[in-house]
């Protein structure tokens, strides 16, 4: 009998790994493969360059009841300029393919690429090419960036050493929110469609969720306090799961600190009204897309006063794992519950 196994049984990076695992590289100039924010060749000049990639479906990645198609055109280009930004190279290029059904008007698509330059111009990337294609239903949209940066500027997932203090900008949860909110008066609407949606005193945490920046202006700060991480990741799934990337791939473990964690006093605010523990929402939540890196200890004198950092924790052995360290002293063991590509 053929055997069957279902894709949920691997879970997504284990499916990755598997399905990949006998392509070896073929050139020297392939730095760095899969298994970080974006991979890394060389030009063979002066620079290397970055590639990423990334596939966003209707249902699945993107709600249109609640998602204005400018946003999601701007967004689709943000998340992959975070992922180059992870890497501590600049964008230049994107290429954006998609599929769509006769749902979507010509004015529809308009909307969605007005987005999409928003987000060019203010990242400062050329739109280079794509693939156009019909699909039987809904929208899909495949983006491309590639970027650039000097070999002994790019920074990798594996590089934290041991006491490495581990940074994270901006605030965490929010954008987890911003969804909840949204998914709340989407079930509103559905139930009583005369009712208005009242999203205001939210424009925080939906901005979070429908218009998220990649955060190139932290890699000014950096070079501007001359600090070069040793590690580095977008938080695009969760900050448990994100910093435990970086663990995993330095063979460390981390200490963080509850106190620490940045939270918008919105982010606060509104969990309260969803009964949620807003630091749940920071470790698990998602879609931040704030950085989040390791420094050696002795740049601690030059990060400590800037208002664009937190400093949340430091680098352990390998043996005591990754955990999260209570207001009261007590130690959990973090855990990657970000987001699964195939949850049931
Ligand atoms: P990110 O969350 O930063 O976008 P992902 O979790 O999507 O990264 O991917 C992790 C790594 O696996 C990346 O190096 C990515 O290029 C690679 N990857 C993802 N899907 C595939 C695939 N279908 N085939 C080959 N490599 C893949
Ligand atoms: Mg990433």
């Amino acid at each position: 009998m053929e055997q069957r196994t279902e894709l949920n049984a691997l879970g997504e990076f284990a499916l990755i790994k598997h399905l990949t695992q006998y392509f070896i590289p073929q050139h020297e100039s392939t730095i760095k493969g899969i298994g970080d924010d974006a991979a890394i060749v060389s030009s063979d000049g002066v620079h290397d360059q970055v590639v990423t990639t990334d596939l966003l479906i209707e249902g699945v990645h993107f709600d249109l009841m609640y998602t204005p198609l400018k946003h999601l055109g701007y967004k689709a280009v943000a998340v992959n300029v975070s992922d180059i930004c992870a890497m501590n190279a600049r964008p230049k290029y994107i290429t954006v393919s998609f599929a769509v059904s006769n749902r979507f008007s010509l004015e529809a698509m308009e909307e969605l690429y007005s987005g999409m330059q928003l987000a060019c111009e203010k990242y400062g990337v050329d739109l280079i090419g794509g693939d156009t294609s019909s699909a039987p239903s809904g929208l899909m949209i495949s983006i491309t960036a590639i970027g650039e940066v000097l070999p002994e500027k790019v920074v990798t997932r594996d590089g934290a050493k041991l006491n490495d203090l581990i940074v994270v900008s901006g605030d965490l949860g929010g954008a987890y929110l911003g969804l909840q909110v949204l998914e709340r008066e989407k079930e509103v609407y559905k139930s009583t469609p005369s009712i208005q949606p009242d999203l205001s005193g939210f424009d925080y945490l939906l901005q979070r969720q429908l218009k998220p920046e990649a955060r190139m202006d932290v890699l000014q700060f950096l070079s501007d306090l001359k600090i070069q991480p040793t590690a580095m990741i977008d938080v695009s799934d969760g900050l448990s799961s994100d910093l435990m990337h970086i663990a995993k791939q330095s063979m460390l473990g981390c200490d963080i600190y509850e106190n620490k964690i940045p939270l918008a006093p919105d982010t606060i605010r509104v969990a309260a009204d969803f009964g949620l523990d807003p630091l749940t929402c920071a470790l698990n939540g998602g879609e931040d897309y704030e950085l989040l890196f390791t420094i050696t200890q002795t740049d601690y004198e030059k990060i400590k006063g800037s208002p664009h950092f937190s400093i949340i924790g430091h680098m352990t052995e390998e043996s005591t794992g990754c955990r999260l360290i209570t207001k009261s002293n007590e130690a959990f063991n973090l855990q990657a519950q970000g987001w699964q590509a195939f949850k049931e």
